[in-house]
């Protein structure tokens, strides 16, 4: 079914209750499904025609969800783009997917002007959009999709690698909405927040189909800041929210938090949840479901489930349809309790890299997605992420798991951010060092002591360095690489 033939179904049961909502700005299932239509006929006119790729790089307010199912609508295929890319990314995404048209914010006018070459532009400034739709008859029709058209081109932001063009089909998109929406009970009579950036595959199934596909109301922030998501969960009265790690972490740091019970359900992904921030968040009042993706399987793959279902620490079981096991270098599958590289199976696995049928071929064997993570399963079925394939550090021939390490280091209550990273040593080959940003007082020689106490003595981070802020992807994943150069600040 086409993801925008969801939105038509929600809007004939629903009608006037709200889809979204962004400050004071409010915009009901009927409004959303008819200026989504409006926005189809509007890119007729412009000559897009199915299978056309049309980009659209916008923050988190309504337009995005109108422009993206009035795409979807007419068959032609979304590319979302990540609103911070500079010209020249720009100019590389359209050049690589041959967008025939961006859609884009009129605030990023200047990067876009400069980054298309040739491609047709349109802005879309607030109100100024809306009464450029007044003038257009909504396209009637939801274009048939088979389940294997492409809804979707992702440009993953991945932390290493180049990256690359993620094609999505409906059914891979609608399909994983479906299943997050019955995982959590999503209702009518939910509010979800809309923290996660909405280009990105966690944002777009979890808070914008899924919510969509429930019926329930979608409560965005433009973009995310602690002290506005705690202001927007009470004014709201949210019930559930999805977020990376970093986020939970920027909100239990937040003076004005307090009490988190009014929230029904939170789930982190994205990047592992260290479990001190597990267990302060739950003390709020607020159990986190973790639930483990990619871009590449639309994302959700693996979820712990709520209640006697919930394991700390690990990533639960694959989805409803899904599955997932555990290979060694030759494929493989191995026995329980060994690590090796976590292959996906389901039909939220992605079509392919678009135009680049060689990468796919390597990322895709016999039909399972090899995700370049590092994991083990236990006796029981549940998988655990033990780190991310290309993240290992083999420090003197020992390899180094980073996550283990950092897990330590969240446990120091001065440190506030902390990842381990592998720098080039000429005797060790890699040498250990962890960068941390602290939210007390703390010295290296104390951290380094902290965590050789706890871990075996080839693990502790043999070099700290302090920042203020770690730097963080559009997801708040920490960005390793940006990490791994020798610093002059090694203490
Ligand atoms: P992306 O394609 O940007 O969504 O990034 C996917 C990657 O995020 C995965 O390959 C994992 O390395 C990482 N990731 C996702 N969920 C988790 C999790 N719960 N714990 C640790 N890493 C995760």
């Amino acid at each position: 079914m086409n993801l925008a033939e969801r939105l038509r179904a929600a809007a004939g049961r629903l009608g006037g209750r709200t889809a979204l909502t962004l400050d004071r700005e409010r915009l009901g299932y009927r409004e959303l499904e008819l200026r989504s239509a409006r926005t189809g006929a509007l890119l007729r006119r412009r000559g897009i025609r199915p299978g056309d790729r049309v980009a659209v790089m916008l923050p988190n307010v309504p337009e995005f969800a109108v422009v993206y199912y009035g795409i979807l609508r007419i068959g032609a295929v979304v590319v979302p783009l990540d609103p911070l890319l500079k010209r020249r990314e720009i100019a590389a995404y359209l050049g690589d997917c041959g967008a025939r048209l961006v859609i884009a914010w009129h605030a990023y006018a200047e990067a876009v002007e400069a980054g298309t070459d040739g491609t047709d532009y349109l802005f879309v400034v607030p109100g100024e959009f809306g009464r450029l739709l007044r003038g257009v008859p909504p396209e009637d029709d939801v274009a048939g999709t088979s389940g294997d058209d492409t809804a979707v081109i992702l440009y993953s932001a991945g932390t290493t690698g180049p990256t690359k063009g993620i094609e999505l089909t409906h059914a891979n998109l609608g399909g994983n909405a479906a299943t997050v929406a019955r995982m959590h009970g999503l209702g009518v009579d939910d509010v979800v927040l809309g923290a996660l950036p909405l280009y990105h595959a966690f944002g777009q199934t979890c808070a914008l189909n899924a919510t969509i596909h429930a019926g329930g109301r979608l409560t965005l922030l433009e973009r995310f800041d602690a002290g506005r998501a705690l202001e927007v969960i009470r004014r709201d009265g949210v019930t559930v929210f999805h977020g990376v790690p970093a986020m939970f972490i920027a909100l239990l740091d937040h003076p004005a938090v307090s009490d988190m019970s009014i929230l029904r359900s939170c789930v982190s992904g994205g990047a592992a949840l260290p479990l001190d921030v597990l267990r302060a968040f739950e003390e709020r009042g607020c159990p986190i479901i973790e639930g483990y993706g990619l871009s590449e399987t639309s994302p959700l793959a693996a979820s712990n489930r709520s209640g006697a279902g919930r394991r700390p620490g690990s990533i639960g079981r694959p989805i409803h349809g899904v599955e997932m096991r555990v290979v060694g270098d030759d494929g493989r599958e191995l026995p329980r309790g060994a690590i090796g590289e976590l292959v996906v199976r389901g039909p939220n696995v992605m079509k392919g890299y678009w135009n680049d049928p060689e990468a796919t071929a390597h990322a895709i064997r016999d039909g399972w997605l090899h995700t370049g993570d590092l994991g083990r399963a236990d006796d029981d079925g549940v998988f655990y992420l033990v780190d991310r394939r290309r993240d290992v550090i083999i420090r003197g021939g020992y390899t180094v798991y980073p996550r283990e390490v950092e897990e330590v280091l969240y446990e120091h209550p001065a440190v506030r951010q902390a990842a381990v990273v592998g720098v080039p040593h000429p005797e060790v080959g890699e040498e250990i060092t962890a960068v941390v940003s602290l939210r007390g007082p703390a010295t290296a020689d104390e951290l380094r002591a902290f965590v050789r106490e706890r871990v075996a003595a080839y693990k502790y981070p043999r070099r700290i360095r302090f920042l203020d802020e770690l730097p963080v992807g559009p997801t708040g994943k920490i960005l390793k690489r940006a990490l791994t150069a020798p610093a002059p600040s090694v203490r």
